[in-house]
């Protein structure tokens, strides 16, 4: 057929075309939506939109149909007999319909779209009362709701049309805060699907551990290490400042640690499930670290990373000088870093994640297209686009809309 025998597509009914939204509702088994839709067929109805969901077991089905036409020479009216039909048909199926006149196609969605995930441990009806009332009131209609995951949190997705992504966080980040419950929201959009590049903090985001006090319990001058690091992740030190003063009290250590170092890291829950999930998506995964490339290396390499930056303790004749190397990876470097790497990865920006705990991500987590403060502390916690705080790295997933089947998928994948 050559383009100019091509016949005008059908358009979508106009407002005054009269439609009926058919409704089924009943226990799910095989054939209900080929039987509705071969029941319909008898009458030459156009398929406007379909919904369907199943929830433990049991079948939503929603089709908004254009209206039949009378049958030439019938007496009854068309749409009678096929309420009728439909009904009958239901009955022995024994669903419930229910068949609702009206014009044209749903009502136009509102501008502005956003997702809003939701994270409860466990989600009560309370708090999911709760912020559907906060999605209202900045003038949202919540168009689709479903479950992302049930494991390790009830991850829930909320599609918004009609309010400001903006708005709709500025309303919902108190409101997460106060029910004890994590919620992202992000902007609706192509660029959701896009590929995209994560960009992890590496101490207390994608390990338990902190490295330099790794080291430092090697040295035997934890307490004091510890001491420095909490005052700079509270922001109450200049980090390079701290780093000088840290690294410093590591002089004289045998390089033979580093190896003992590097086995006594322990990954955060569910990173490798969250590595491997993104990578098996496409993505490309970095890390940036105020720590040692010592150790992130060998993480690099273990995880199978596109990227990791940090500092380089420097090694003389077998020993630790007490000194780094190159230029320091601080506060202003891991947001530096991660333009560089979105360079790299040709990402655009605003297709970045970047997750981090500490106040030295802080740049790095504003810079990100979506920041999360992964467990943080509260000043991290309140300056970043949202917030994760129950400690399973892979619950980030959720918050991208990656559902749990689709992490499951990418975990029993060969290849
Ligand atoms: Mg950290």
């Amino acid at each position: 057929m050559s383009a100019s025998q091509i016949p005008p597509a059908t358009a979508v009914p106009g407002d005054d075309v009269p439609t009926l939204l058919v409704k089924i509702f009943g226990k799910d088994r095989p054939g209900i939506t080929a039987g509705l839709f071969d029941t319909l067929a008898a009458y030459s109805v156009d398929v406007v939109d379909i919904e369907q969901v199943v929830t433990r077991g049991r079948i939503t089905l929603c089709a908004l149909v254009t209206a039949p036409s009378p049958a030439e020479g019938s007496t009854g009216t068309a749409e009678g007999d096929l309420r009728a039909t439909v009904h009958s048909w239901a009955e022995s199926m024994s669903l419930q319909a229910e068949i609702i006149s009206g014009r044209g196609d749903n009502r136009p969605r509102g501008t502005g779209r956003s997702h809003v995930t939701v994270l409860g441990h466990p989600l009560t009806a309370e708090t999911t009362a709760a912020i559907a009332a906060a999605i209202t009131a900045t003038g949202g209609n919540i168009d689709r709701i479903f479950r992302l995951a049930k494991y390790p949190v009830t991850a829930v997705e909320f599609a918004v049309s009609g309010a400001q992504t903006a708005s709709l966080r500025s309303v919902l980040a108190p409101e997460a805060a106060q029910l004890g419950v994590d919620i992202a929201v992000v902007a609706a959009g192509l660029q959701r699907r896009a590929q995209r590049l994560v960009v992890m903090d590496v101490d207390s985001t994608l390990i338990q551990d902190e490295v330099i006090e790794l080291f430092a319990a090697h040295a035997g001058c934890e307490a004091e290490v510890a001491e420095v690091t909490a005052a700079a992740m509270r922001g109450e030190l200049d980090f390079e400042q701290s780093l000088h003063a840290r690294v410093e009290l590591l002089g004289g250590l045998d390089a033979s640690v580093v190896e003992a170092v590097r086995k006594e890291v322990r990954l955060t829950p569910g990173a490798r499930t969250l590595v491997r999930t993104l990578k098996r998506l496409g993505y490309q995964v970095g890390v940036v670290s105020g720590g040692f490339t010592q150790v992130t290396d060998a993480l690099q390499e273990e995880l199978g990373l596109d990227f990791a930056s940090a500092n380089t303790l420097e090694i003389i004749d077998g020993k630790l000088t007490g000194r780094v190397t190159g230029e320091i990876v601080d506060r202003a470097g891991k947001a530096r870093l991660l333009r560089s790497f979105a360079q790299q990865a040709g990402v655009p920006l605003a297709q970045t994640v970047a997750i981090g705990d500490g106040a030295n991500d802080l740049d790095m987590l504003n810079t990100a297209g979506l920041g999360v403060a992964f467990n943080a502390k509260p000043v991290v916690r309140e300056a970043a686009h949202t917030a994760v705080n129950v400690p399973f790295l892979d619950t980030v997933l959720y918050l991208l809309g990656i559902t749990r089947e689709e992490v499951e998928a990418a975990e029993t994948h060969v290849g």
